[in-house]
């Protein structure tokens, strides 16, 4: 029995690096601190892995490579997306691919935070780390998230009980959930704020104009006083923080939502010290974005088609690439688009040749033409992965793979393509 400590877990944006793994004969037997999101997938991460195929076909690793390299040679416009939960080295692979193919790049991004990028490019945004809101927060906000139930220790290791340097868990702190419905989250906070649905930036913008000391009757469905005491009490606060999820990303309003959060913030450092952070899902979509940023100059939604990357969100954002049917192949890396896509996406998806790199059988391999399967990135590779609040951690590799990682798999693409 081998017990591996201080194991970076790569199934959500927290990222937590302080697991503890006991491996006997090559196999993974438990787990200490981990989330039961996190336990069951250790547990069965020999489960359900994809095998490798050409055309429903089981072929060998190299030819299912082989095919796949054809596929985005031959292809006039084809996309390459997904990258989020897969480390940075792959995702660094896959611009290179994409640059050589001459594609559209995206992430997944494109449907959860990226309104949060296109708000931050625009206004700005008061940035912190995890372990700063663990020693100094006395004020968080969760707004359109459920941490309880989407990052289930975030609550415990980074915000609301942790004992930090200068705040000593959850009495210290006061914690505050808005959202449309109560949920587990609302049970662990002092107050909720019942907001209507679609009416955050009603909400927000109300908060602003609070802040600055005008009078607000009602906003978005919450009374004035509830919008006038917690305008003060963010106001009063020494180190105050908003965590917000998709709630606000993905609700009417979108980036809109996120520049008047980030606004709103920016007001409140006029009296104090306040920040904002998105709680990110997949655990390296942070990576997704800084991987792309550093290498082209932009986050997700890019193409290259012209030999050089240009970015435009909903013209080369996957969904909307594949609903209007404008690829023609694509290469799916560590994502199920089959399952969360809209239907009209999905279809043009299933009539293209698409190429899957995953290390488990989803809807996506299901019905593509090339299925590569690849090691669990922290599990059966090593690698480097962002946490939400930007902050990179080293994945440990715990135990031995026949897989290759996804990164070598795009590496054999490039150089068959570029050969
Ligand atoms: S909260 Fe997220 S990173 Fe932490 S153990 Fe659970 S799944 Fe893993």
């Amino acid at each position: 029995m081998v017990l591996r400590r201080g194991v970076v877990c790569p199934f959500c944006g927290c990222l937590c690096d302080d697991l503890e793994v006991e491996v006997e004969d090559g196999r993974i037997v438990s787990t200490k601190n981990a989330c039961p999101v996190s336990r069951s997938k250790f547990l069965s991460h020999a489960e359900d892995r994809a095998r490798p195929m050409v055309g429903g076909r089981e072929v060998s690793v190299e030819e299912a490579i082989e095919e796949a390299a054809r596929i985005l040679r031959e292809a006039d416009f084809p996309l390459i997306y997904g990258l989020s939960s897969t480390e940075s080295d792959a995702q660094r692979m896959a611009v290179r691919l994409a640059e050589l193919t001459g594609a559209s790049l995206d992430n997944t991004s494109s449907t959860c935070h990226g309104p949060t990028v296109l708000a931050a490019q625009e206004c700005g945004a008061v940035k912190c780390t995890l372990g700063e809101v663990k020693n100094r927060a006395d004020l968080i906000v969760f707004w359109g998230c459920n941490p309880a139930e989407a990052h289930i220790r975030h609550p415990i290791r980074y915000s609301i009980t942790p004992a930090g340097m200068y705040r000593q868990g959850k009495k210290e702190r006061f914690v505050v959930h808005v959202d449309v419905r109560e949920t587990r989250t609302s049970k662990m906070v002092n107050q909720f704020v019942k907001v209507q649905m679609g009416r955050d930036y009603e909400l927000l913008s109300a908060l602003r104009a609070a802040v600055r000391g005008y009078e607000v009757k009602e906003a978005a469905g919450v009374p004035g006083e509830v919008i006038k005491g917690l305008a003060e009490r963010m106001k009063g606060c020494r180190f105050g923080i908003i965590f917000f999820g998709m709630g606000l990303t993905m609700s009417r309003g979108k980036n809109l939502n996120i520049d008047a959060a980030l606004r709103l913030v920016r007001d409140l450092n006029e009296h104090t010290k306040f920040l904002i952070m998105p709680m990110r899902g997949h655990f390296n979509v942070s990576g997704a974005n800084e991987v792309l940023t550093w290498l082209t100059g932009y986050p997700f939604a890019l193409n290259f088609s012209r030999g050089y990357p240009v970015y435009n969100p909903g013209e080369f954002s996957a969904v909307d690439l594949l609903s209007r049917e404008e690829c023609d192949a694509a290469l799916i890396l560590a994502s199920d688009p089959a399952a969360h896509f809209p239907a009209a996406a999905v279809r043009h998806l299933a009539s293209i040749p698409t190429v899957v790199i995953d290390p488990k059988v989803s809807l996506t391999s299901k019905l593509a033409r090339v299925v590569i399967p690849s090691a669990i990135a922290g599990i059966e590779c090593e690698g480097t992965a962002y946490r939400m609040d930007g902050v990179p951690l080293r994945l440990k590799r715990i135990v031995d793979s026949p897989y290759l990682p996804d990164r070598e798999i795009l590496e054999r693409i490039i150089e068959r393509v570029g050969g």
